[in-house]
């Protein structure tokens, strides 16, 4: 192999790694696909970010690394994930007859269609 095709690998710094929250909530599914988590999963880890030492350094790496799986610094890194702010599916589903949660077009007035 020629000097030319060698690659050179920039140095990763992921000391910042040991000082995850992540690493005390192994029950968690941090490096599960989006379907297979349900929301209470999500939002306890994202509360476990929210609160940890390392968070900043752990955005840097995932927005640098262009991660693109698993939960990292508060967010599942899926493109197709679903939001935390969209909360569960059920909640934004118009139920017949009933408005879902979704439908809260009118909630100051409460007059709604009659
Ligand atoms: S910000 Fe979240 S994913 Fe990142 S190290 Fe901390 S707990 Fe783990």
């Amino acid at each position: 192999m020629s000097p030319a095709t060698v690659r050179s690998h920039r140095p990763v710094d992921d000391a910042w790694m040991a000082g995850g929250a992540c690493l005390t909530r192994a029950d968690l599914p941090w490096i599960a696909d989006p379907d297979q988590i349900t929301p209470w999963d999500r939002l306890a880890m994202a509360g476990l970010c929210k609160d940890c030492p390392v968070l900043p350094a752990c955005a840097r790496y995932a927005h640098r690394e262009k991660v693109t799986a698993g939960f990292w610094a508060g967010t599942h890194r899926d493109p197709d994930a679903p939001s935390i702010l969209a909360g569960p599916r059920w909640a934004a589903q118009t139920l017949p007859g009933l408005g879902g949660l979704g439908d809260l077009g009118d909630v100051g007035g409460l007059g709604g269609a009659a």
